[in-house]
């Protein structure tokens, strides 16, 4: 007798999609195959899609921005998660200047712990460095994150590392077996530009485009993998914004470097012309939104699996707290809500548009949307096995959805504390039935059952499969 059985669903394993059933025992599946034996709980899930748990790779909670703390707070931030059936979020440790890494993950997972409603895994991020700091490194990647995110802009917010520092850190994170993340953007020129800018009196929203074109990304991009490959250190570039960018990382991959990137729904579907709007400053983000036709090239890099991961860069400010810094792109607070809708936004762009609807052809699609959304990211942040995939003796994480509803995004009907949504408006395919947590139903029909504490710390460990 199983604890749960999920029956007569179209099951995303990572082999294809199974007509059948799920079983659960304790936290983990137990089986997935047709005709499976009885379970304490039965859920007939004809017509729904079980689909693992996402896991959105880049989220921060409590991130102070400009000294402005952002909107969600690990609390509030996986309680949206949940109710977007997102399983696990990565978030990021904050080092202050030169800091201990170890103290800054330790303070860090005080924060989650008794207040997630998801898993909680950490990328390591580096701001400062001394040759203790880089002595840490394998430490880190023995604490479980072995994952570590440099910039190369944001020289004001004592954040962006040189050429040198960025070698060493390279050096030591591929010494340890760990991935390098960078948030690549020439934020020096960035920084010219925009004060040109300002001093010109040309401060509308529009700018932040002009302030950091994305020529500054491509250029950052071929920089750092060049020294990421000089020290034989795999790369991962956040948030790819462009298509240019996109090609830097394509014509080095094609020499055999290893290179992953990732994009946020806001480079697939928003483009520079939200910054025209009455609302225009509450859409600055950094790399800033582009054109149409980058959505579109960066949307088929997804399709050609040349992206890897899409995960939302999730940093949400309420319409208060953006409309006290005023309507200036440089006094701005960069960054936009996005876990809640990372699935349902993507399931309608990547799936339900791609195929017109959900026929057997759309099969393929949901391999991909399963790929990018979760199994990737559990590979490269060394969560795999346990998370990123509907597997025997994985997480029971997974979600049960309906494709058939349509719904428009409201940013009222979302969980987290922003008050104003990017997406507002947009239509969306299907509804999340149920949310399962290691085999525990946190969400189902709107409903939260889950509690804060539920969710756990996950180490990442990377293994061959990384
Ligand atoms: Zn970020």
């Amino acid at each position: 007798m199983y604890d749960l059985v999920i029956r007569s669903a179209r099951i995303v394993t990572p082999d294809g999609v199974v007509m059948g059933d799920l079983a659960v025992n304790k936290e983990k599946i137990a089986a997935i195959g047709q005709g499976l034996g009885p379970g304490e709980h039965e859920v007939d899930a004809t017509g729904r899609i079980v689909f693992p748990g996402i896991i959105d790779a880049h989220v921060h909670f409590n991130l102070p921005v400009k000294n402005i703390m952002s909107a969600d707070d690990v609390e509030s931030g996986t309680r949206s998660a949940a109710f977007g059936g997102v399983t696990t979020v990565i978030d990021f440790t904050q080092q202050n200047r030169g800091e201990s890494l170890k103290t800054a993950f330790e303070r860090r997972v005080k924060t989650i712990d008794s207040k997630s409603y998801v898993d909680v895994a950490l990328h390591s991020n580096i701001t400062s460095i001394s040759d203790a700091i880089i002595a840490e490194i394998p430490e880190l990647v023995k604490l479980g994150t072995p994952s570590f995110k440099v910039f190369t802009a944001y020289r004001d917010a004592g954040m962006h590392l040189n050429d040198p520092e960025l070698l060493r850190v390279a050096d030591a994170v591929g010494r340890a077996n760990g991935l390098l993340m960078v948030h690549a953007e020439n934020g020096d020129a960035a920084d010219f530009i925009t004060e040109r800018c300002d001093r010109a009196g040309q401060t509308k929203p529009t700018q932040h485009g002009v302030s950091r074109p994305d020529l500054l990304e491509a250029e950052a991009i071929y920089r750092i993998a060049t020294l990421a490959n000089i020290a034989d250190c795999p790369l991962y570039v956040v948030h790819v914004s462009s298509d240019r960018g996109m090609q830097v990382i394509r014509n080095f991959r094609n020499e055999g470097w290893t290179i992953h990137a990732e994009t946020c729904p806001h480079y697939l579907l928003l483009d520079e012309s939200s910054y025209e709007g009455e609302e225009g400053t509450y859409f600055i983000t950094t790399p800033p939104l582009r054109t149409r036709e980058d959505c579109t090239r960066l949307t088929a890099a997804v399709a050609e699996g040349e992206i890897q991961v899409v995960a939302t860069d999730h940093c949400p400010f309420t319409r208060k707290q953006m409309d006290e810094v005023g309507g200036k792109f440089n006094k701005a607070l960069n960054g936009l809500p996005g876990v809640e809708t990372l699935f349902p936004l993507m399931f309608s762009h990547l799936v339900a548009l791609a195929d017109g609807g959900l026929t057997p052809r759309s099969n393929a699609s949901l391999i991909l949307l399963a790929r990018v959304l979760a199994e990737n990211p559990a590979k490269l942040f060394g969560l795999a096995p346990a998370k990123g995939a509907l597997r025997e003796g994985a997480d029971a994480d997974f979600i049960v959805f309906d494709p058939n509803p349509i719904r428009h995004v409201n940013a009222m009907d979302l969980h987290g504390n922003a008050d104003w949504n990017p997406y507002a408006g947009s239509e969306v395919r299907g509804e999340l039935r149920t949310v399962y947590l290691r085999g525990q139903r946190i969400i189902e029909n709107g409903q939260l059952y889950g509690k804060p504490g539920i969710g756990q710390f996950v180490p990442g460990k990377m293994t061959a499969d990384s």
